[in-house]
């Protein structure tokens, strides 16, 4: 293949800014933040978790606590209409004797129940600090989430404002270039991890950075200046500079 030794240059040009592509999309992808984000996500589905669960746990104790309500209710209701009759004094006084039974009976019942109800309510008071702590880290996470995708958006934005910069002056190498040296350039940087071109750099390819040995340099010195050379090494193409060494 035969190019203009200027073409050839420009070819430099262009893979120059197409690793600076590269080097962009690679910091797309590996921006620290997204690494946080990821660990933050599992954090705050964690914290989810146990805010559910803290929550069934804090709905449970206050029906239990509805319930030891009305038990302590029931008994002292029934104490009170007791009370009544006996305050009335209406009935046999075998009936008076059976009510003041009962009422000392209920009071005891009351007093066991009660003590059941301070249980209960204590444990509801705990279940409902469990609540606030959890509702608290996963507002703290959703803060954490919020900041992190705010910094993770403007970095991205950053690089795609530098993705952009280097479009206009690529496509204008691309319209330059003839259309066999492009070809084979970009069929070389798909296959050569992103590098299809190479300046030979004091007698050393640039793509490999194997030196080349002296039988290749002779050949190379004496090709012509619009010959498309290829390393012998990496098969990338190697562009003569001043600086070849040759
Ligand atoms: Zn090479």
């Amino acid at each position: 293949m035969k190019a203009e030794p200027r073409a050839q240059l420009r070819l430099l040009d262009l893979q120059k800014l197409d690793s600076t592509l590269q080097q962009l999309e690679r910091q797309r992808t590996h921006l620290p933040v997204l690494a946080r984000l990821a660990e933050l996500a599992q954090q705050r589905s964690a914290a989810g978790d146990y805010l559910v669960r803290a929550q069934t746990a804090q709905s449970d104790v206050q029906w239990e606590l509805a319930k030891s309500d009305a038990d302590v209710q029931l008994v002292r209701d029934r104490a009170a209409r007791d009370q009544a009759r006996l305050d009335a004094g209406t009935g046999s006084a075998k009936d008076l004797q059976a009510l003041q039974h009962e009422l000392v009976s209920l009071a005891r019942r009351q007093a066991d129940l009660e003590e059941i109800e301070l249980d209960v309510m204590e444990r509801a008071e705990r279940a409902d600090e469990i609540v606030a702590e959890a509702s608290g880290a996963v507002a703290a996470l959703d803060e954490q989430i919020a900041s992190a995708t705010s910094e993770r958006d403007q970095a991205l934005a950053g690089l795609s404002a530098q993705v952009s910069e280097v479009g206009a002056p690529r496509q204008q190498l691309v319209d330059e270039l003839p259309g066999d040296l492009l070809g084979l350039y970009e069929k070389l940087r798909a296959d050569k991890g992103g590098v299809g071109a190479a300046m030979l750099h004091a007698r050393r390819c640039l793509g490999c950075q194997l030196e080349v040995n002296a039988a290749d340099l002779t050949a190379i010195r004496a090709a012509a200046a619009d010959e498309v050379l290829r390393c012998e090494e990496c098969r990338r193409i190697l562009i003569r500079t001043p600086e070849s060494g040759l």
